[in-house]
């Protein structure tokens, strides 16, 4: 089964791979490669650099900055980043409160933030999520009181990841508690540093910092930063992915990670490891990525030719997050022993065995909350088994 791409397409291919060869930093591209942590300063430097280069958010209307790529282009270029080792940009920014600025937002809204998220000089965080309210999100009971010009927040927002390197969260916040759930919430765009904004860590089992929990303790937010009508909030939370929706696949992710383990099991021929009854399961994960990026091309095409998609997305996410962890568990195994080591030598500071080793564990903690986050898997199979199946 092959995946033609027309004369077109390989050219556009082709212009993606001279840029990332020549402005793609390589000590950069080293660090993402072995999935060591990519530190803010260099997610601005590369941010800026596809900015210069009119890419940093292909995705938008080109009024914005976008660059007017159909769906199918934006996927190559999704795949060739991703296979050259470019760190991904905050989606929080560029996916998700960008196009619903393009959207909801008022001339003055654009002009603040629009052209501050595309050359990575305000970041952002996603205040969704509350201790009782998750896959339910329309329980939310963090509130705002109008107060004159502005509203008084108070309440709680918990795995908020990247809070503690973001300017701004955009939150949903419930607007009148008298409302049937979804009807009483607004969306506010809210910065970090107003007073009685606290940002308390939360660490995943592999120690990193993955999210932390927010407090707002009477917080004045003026109204002006207000996203959409007021009750209104939940149609913004809705159409916040947009055409996002549709690149959930993590094709090009499953691209990299297939490349990795290919690579371990040539490094480590040789040293013992059982390479060759690997090779079955190399091959297995493969042909299962090869249906998800055809399926996902397939959606994707008949997108770009107008056709309304429905519950798709839905599969392309299940799917897509249950094969990186396929390939997680595969190159744990590839790796062998030393996956286990999470210290390094006290001696040296070196890691301990190889490089390609080193962060493969890591990882693969990491990516066991993609079949959480941004819709469960059990919530995925609803909606199929509701939209698709008819039950
Ligand atoms: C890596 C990661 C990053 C995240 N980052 C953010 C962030 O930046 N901002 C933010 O706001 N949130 C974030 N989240 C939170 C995420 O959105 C929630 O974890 C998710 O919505 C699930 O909510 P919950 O954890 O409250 O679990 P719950 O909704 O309580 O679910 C618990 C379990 O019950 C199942 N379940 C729930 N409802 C149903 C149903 N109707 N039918 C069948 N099964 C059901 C779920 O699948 C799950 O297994 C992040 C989560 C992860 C893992």
């Amino acid at each position: 089964m092959n995946i033609e791409l027309t004369a077109k397409q390989l050219e556009f291919q082709t212009q993606v791979r001279d840029f990332l060869a020549g402005k793609l930093p390589p000590e950069l591209a080293q660090r993402v490669k072995f999935g060591k942590s990519v530190s803010k300063d260099d997610l601005i430097r590369w941010t800026r650099i596809l900015n210069e280069q009119g890419w940093a958010a292909p995705h938008w209307p080109q009024e914005y900055g976008g660059t007017g790529w159909s769906l199918v282009e934006r996927h190559i270029f999704d795949v060739e980043c991703r296979a050259a080792h470019a760190p991904p940009l905050s989606g929080f920014g560029f996916n998700m409160v960008g196009p619903a600025i393009i959207r909801y937002g008022n001339e003055a809204q654009k002009a603040q933030f629009l052209p501050a998220i595309r050359n990575a000089e305000l970041w952002w965080c996603q205040g969704y999520s509350e201790p009782q309210a998750g896959s339910d999100l329309a329980s939310v009971r963090t509130t705002a009181v109008r107060d004159g010009d502005e509203y008084l927040v108070n309440g709680q927002k918990i795995w908020t990841s990247a809070a503690e390197i973001a300017d701004w969260i955009f939150c949903l916040v419930r607007t009148d508690p008298a409302a049937q759930q979804q009807k009483g919430i607004s969306f506010l765009l809210i910065d970090m540093n107003s007073p009685g904004v606290q940002v308390e860590p939360l660490y995943a089992f592999n120690g990193k910092r993955l999210w932390n929990q927010v407090f707002f303790d009477d917080v004045r937010v003026p109204i002006v930063n207000r996203l959409g009508d007021e009750n209104r909030g939940w149609t913004v939370a809705k159409s916040l992915l947009g055409d996002e929706r549709l690149m959930v696949s993590r094709v090009s992710e499953n691209k990299r990670l297939l490349g990795r383990i290919q690579d371990v099991l040539h490094q480590a021929d040789g040293q013992g490891l059982e390479v060759q009854s690997l090779s079955a399961k190399v091959a297995a994960l493969s042909i299962r990525l090869q249906a998800l990026e055809m399926t996902s091309l397939r959606i994707l095409s008949q997108a770009d030719s107008g056709h309304t998609i429905g519950a798709e997305p839905s599969m392309l996410k299940l799917k897509g997050s249950e094969l990186v962890q396929a390939m997680d568990e595969l190159l744990f195994e590839a790796v062998g022993y030393w996956a286990l080591p999470q210290d390094r030598s006290a001696e040296s500071d070196a890691a301990i065995g190889p490089d390609y080793a080193e962060y493969v564990a890591s990882g693969r903690y990491h990516h066991r909350g993609y079949t959480i986050a941004g819709g469960s898997s059990e919530v995925q199979h609803n909606i199929i088994a509701k939209q698709v199946l008819g039950l």
